[in-house]
């Protein structure tokens, strides 16, 4: 028998085993095998249950009582079968459902990937520190971590960065194109180039590097989508394929091509890459990321191990899907079944916006316009606390089993389940309660480092924390209901309602709220007074809330104005001590190109200046002069090409498009010069007028601008001006007006 010690870095399953990559204290990483399958369950009818059970196709099976439905008040019988991947479970799921003409059984446990279902099963976790026991290809897990704890210790890991260089034939790069060289650079700064030989003796130099480098991270830019499909091309034309290893594993990388696929998601196509796995090592690309790009490592460490989710799946799925692991791991322990998630993707348009829209009841004196002296609260944790403490979930609101409940949610006739804690608020338990200790930590501890630490794993928790609510409501969210959503907004109304009345009461007014935040003034209020408030609030109401700071001035904007715009909140401000927030504005949105964000960040820095609304006022001249300057270097043509990009994403497949959108002219004349080009993906481009005839407006993607192109200067103009409309429009400044003033 071995025992090893180490942290848990990578698990895979192959036919009839789990692959667990350990990373020991002293830097080797261990493999181990554990005997291990999935199994998938079959609901339906005794007698027709055991009739399949005989099936010749159907090979390991027994009956199991499990509960069907999360509010199920007894166990069923089920069929349990066991299968030798991932694969097969799909395949026999879909027979047995066509053998049953898609009525007769109820398939369950079909679509969760095995890691996490044995994860959840031996009560691990990615990066958990454990000793492992192994024996005839069988592990003993016992663990030397805990999933409450927040000061975890976790092993040094080896980072490297890797790009790829080809030797263009065209504009783009292409997967015909012969490798040129390749660049790893270490965490330490030492950089190693591969640029000579012949393209296969680079591709097996590059093999030689990572064996001798052995990361445990590996970081690209596109990995998934170009890198690494185009060296198992690159490796496939030189007939050495067999010989690609980079992962840890001695087998070679499997990926052949593009194989991403699009899906929609709230009405909107989304691209997700398929993920270029390096089997025994991490692989982080990130052009496919939605947690390393804002919070780190260290956010995505605490995702995973939070939400016990592997932690490439964690980077590159999206916030609904962590949490949907995290709230799966909980039916797991109470033996809930998982009903079968056919094609229905669980992923949202996770953003802020999102959540905010879904909130749109709750708006208190839309104040447009500039206010002096306002203070902000925020209840961020105002939703989720709620859904946990008063056990808001899809199956405990209007459960069927409490007849005469003791609490009902306020205004409507629906009633709470007295019986069981609901899942989703038992998932939500786990982000509160973290969050709220770095939140703690990060006041009292000195140490900066371990500060940001703190502060990048708290706002990763975060951002599963603001969608919960949302993500209740969304309809193929696995243990979301409609009914539970408007329940939380039931709750929330009369809590803000209560909070409102109690700062009247303390002199108070009320300027403007939306979502979760609140501004309110009093005359000689100082921050002392909102702290006390907050205080006062907080105790009355149960429920934490923070004081973000008092403004000099503050700039609400109305949402209607902007058809752009999809958040409800949007506005501008200077606090005390002179920092600017902003909120819903061109500034903030990933397709503005860098000359508008430039040229708004430099009128706002002079309008930050003003300490207050008159003095706002009279510098907006000012402001206006910025805005000329910007128009007449646009106009003068001395503007730097990268500045006018524009990225949007793409709705549809190019040829699709029958109006003929900026971005679909784009990416058509990528797809001409031999680049890949699907919907939801993320074109750039600059906008251009048709050479041939001249009244024409078009797109042209960044690399293939030359000499002949000609850059649409006024659509660019009038760019900046609905920009500075958007900023001063409260104050009397619209697009017409400010078009005027240019000329
Ligand atoms: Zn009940």
């Amino acid at each position: 028998m071995m025992k090893h010690l180490g942290w848990i870095l990578d698990l895979y399953h192959k036919p009839g085993y789990m692959v667990v990559w350990l990373k020991k204290p002293d830097g080797r990483c261990v493999r181990l095998i554990d005997r291990w399958k999935p199994k998938l369950h079959v609901g339906g009818n005794y007698r027709e249950l055991v009739d399949l059970a005989c099936k010749s196709y159907i090979e390991q099976c027994h009956f199991v009582d499990k509960f069907e439905r999360a509010g199920d008040i007894e166990k069923t019988r089920v069929l349990e079968i066991e299968v030798e991947t991932d694969d097969e479970a799909a395949k026999l799921a879909n027979r047995i459902q066509r053998e049953g003409k898609y009525s007769r059984f109820r398939l369950y446990d079909v679509d969760i990937p095995s890691p996490q279902v044995y994860l959840y099963q031996k009560d691990l976790f990615p990066l958990a520190l454990v000793e492992a026991d192994e024996k005839d290809d069988e592990v003993q897990w016992n663990l030397r971590d805990s999933r409450e704890t927040i000061d975890y210790k976790l092993p040094t890991l080896r980072e490297i960065r890797l790009e790829v260089k080809t030797r263009k034939t065209r504009k783009i790069r292409t997967f015909e194109d012969e490798l040129g060289s390749l660049q790893i650079k270490h965490d330490d700064g030492e950089a190693f180039t591969i640029d000579s030989g012949s393209e296969g003796e680079k591709i097996l130099g590059l093999v030689d590097c990572f064996r001798e480098a052995d990361p445990d991270i590996v970081i690209t830019e596109g990995g998934d989508s170009f890198i690494f499909p185009y060296l198992a091309r690159r490796a496939h034309e030189n007939g050495m394929l067999d010989r690609l290893i980079l992962g840890r594993d001695p087998s070679p990388l499997r990926v052949y091509e593009v194989q991403g696929h699009s899906y929609f998601s709230y009405g909107k196509i989304l691209y997700r890459e398929t993920a270029a796995r390096l089997l025994g090592r991490l692989h982080i690309d990130g052009h496919n990321a939605f947690i390393s790009a804002d919070c780190g490592l260290e956010g995505l460490f605490e995702i995973s191990r939070t939400c016990i989710i592997p932690i490439q799946r964690a980077s590159r799925a999206t916030i609904g899907t962590n949490m949907t692991s995290l709230q799966l791991y909980h039916a797991f322990k109470k033996e809930v079944l998982i009903p079968w998630n056919k094609n229905q993707p669980e992923e949202l348009k996770d953003s802020e916006e999102l959540v905010n829209a879904d909130r749109g009841g709750f708006i208190y004196g839309p104040a447009t316009g500039i206010h002096d002296q306002v203070g902000e609260l925020d209840f961020t944790s105002l939703y989720p606390t709620l859904m946990r403490d008063k056990n808001l979930s899809g199956e405990t609101v209007n459960c069927k089993c409490c007849l005469t409940p003791r609490s009902r949610v306020p205004e409507l006739d629906y009633n709470i389940c007295g019986r069981q804690i609901g899942i989703v608020p038992q998932s939500l338990d786990i982000l509160l309660r973290r969050r709220r200790s770095y939140k703690k930590q990060k006041r009292e501890i000195k140490d900066e480092q371990l500060r940001d630490k703190f502060d990048q794993r708290q706002s990763a928790l975060k951002w599963i924390l603001v969608c919960s609510f949302g993500y209740l409501g969304f309809k193929n969210a696995r243990f979301g209901k409609i009914d539970a959503h408007i329940a939380t907004c039931a709750f929330s109304r009369v809590f803000l309602d209560r909070a409102v009345a109690l700062a009247q009461a303390h002199g108070f007014k009320l300027v403007h709220g939306i979502v979760d935040s609140m501004w309110l003034s009093r005359p000689e209020a100082t921050a002392a007074d909102y702290e006390a408030l907050c205080e006062l609030l907080q105790r009355d109401l149960r429920i934490p809330l923070s004081f973000e700071g008092q403004y000099k001035w503050i700039v609400f904007l109305d949402s209607k104005t902007d058809p752009q715009a999809q958040v409800l909140n949007r506005y501008y401000g200077i606090f005390q001590n002179r920092t600017l927030r902003v909120r819903g504005i061109d500034l903030r949105r990933h397709d503005t190109p860098e000359i508008v964000r430039k040229c708004q960040r430099d009128m706002l820095a002079i309008l930050s200046t003003a300490d207050d609304s008159q003095e706002f006022k009279t510098l907006v001249p000012q402001a206006l002069d910025t805005l000329r300057e910007y128009a007449s270097k646009l106009q003068s043509n001395s503007v730097p090409l990268e500045e006018l990009v524009i990225t949007r994403s793409l709705s549809k497949n190019p040829g699709e498009y029958s109006h003929k959108v900026l971005q679909a002219i784009a990416a058509q004349l990528l797809k001409n010069e031999g680049g890949s080009v699907h919907a939801g993906q993320q074109v750039s481009y600059v906008m251009t007028i048709d050479s041939s005839n001249r009244t024409m407006t078009t797109a042209a993607p960044p690399e293939l601008v030359d000499d002949n192109t000609v850059i649409n200067l006024q659509g660019y103009v009038g760019l900046l001006i609905s920009s500075a409309a958007n900023l001063l429009l409260p104050l009397g400044y619209d697009k017409k007006s400010l078009t005027a003033s240019l000329a």
